[in-house]
């Protein structure tokens, strides 16, 4: 017997201003919900005007986690210290793994169409915090898509029937689906029971779990678990992300851009910063394996 996943939380963005003052809506890590293990973070960024996102994110910091950048409209330029550069734009996807440590910059660029995206941080087993920085960018023309019955699917990360996702051997195992749907079409999709999952809806309305209620934009609705999901697109359509991974059930221990275990370990990566010996090399691979 197969468990559908029902409706457990819907929840509004929180309007937010970060790096060098850029307006988002942040709909994980929030005070209404700090995280949804193995999920640490999740912002949608953009505008049509310039001026709420020019700023950027100049160089910072990450260490213990992954960022995952993905573009629906405009274009943001990147830089890191692992020799990594260029720029995403428009359905174009970078996962990177920060791991032990690296520096990087991520700015957008002005544009006439203006600027769309979002930006999930996923968190690393303890096992891995420390690992070598790890980068996959995936241009838009190279992420499969999934086509079936009105639903139309970007296949990320994860599969959707014989599709295979674009990014590839990341711990949490996850799902990430860019799925758009026909005014009322329906989209079932299994989720592997005990992962917790989300979407995020950020065009039209659809009923999540075959209750006849439809979430509208913009909302997180984060799922119960169970073994598969069913979507039906209300009358305008839907699009939304669909993301699942598995919980790392580990202490988690947060500090802007850094996550680790314990608090000791944020103190160690404050000191390195101080130090200028944050960023991951060989040797202190060798010295901390
Ligand atoms: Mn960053």
């Amino acid at each position: 017997m197969k468990t559908q996943r029902k409706i457990a939380k819907l929840i509004s963005p929180t309007p937010v201003s970060d790096g060098a003052g850029v307006k988002l809506n942040r709909l994980i890590a929030t005070p209404t919900l700090d995280y949804l293990d193995p999920f640490l973070l999740l912002d949608h960024f953009g505008s049509d005007n310039k001026d709420d996102y020019i700023a950027g994110f100049p160089e910072h910091p990450h260490r213990g986690i992954e960022t995952v950048t993905y573009m629906l409209k405009g274009k943001v330029t990147h830089r890191d210290t692992m020799g990594n550069e260029g720029t995403i734009s428009a359905g174009d996807i970078q996962w990177m793994t920060a791991g032990g440590g690296l520096m990087h910059e991520e700015m957008p660029v002005a544009e006439e169409e203006g600027l769309s995206g979002f930006q999930l941080w996923v968190n690393l087993p303890k096992k891995l915090k420390m690992t070598k920085p790890r980068y996959q960018e995936i241009k838009a023309d190279k992420i499969p898509v999934y086509e079936k019955d009105g639903a139309k699917v970007k296949v990320i990360a994860g599969e959707v029937g014989d599709v295979q996702g674009a990014v590839t051997e990341i711990y949490a195992e996850p799902n990430y689906l860019d799925v758009t749907l026909e005014p009322n079409a329906e989209f079932t999709h299994p989720i592997a029971l005990g992962h917790n999952a989300f979407a995020y809806i950020f065009d039209g309305s659809a009923d999540f779990d075959e209750s006849g209620n439809f979430a509208h934009n913009p909302r997180l609705v984060i799922l119960t678990d169970g073994d598969f999901v069913k979507i039906k697109a209300g009358e305008n359509g839907a699009r939304f992300l669909l993301v699942s991974g598995k919980p790392l059930n580990e202490p988690i221990a947060r500090y802007g851009p850094f996550v680790m275990n314990t608090r000791a370990e944020l103190y160690q990566a404050i000191e390195d910063l101080q130090n200028g010996t944050f960023v991951w090399t060989e040797e202190k691979e060798v010295v901390t394996a």
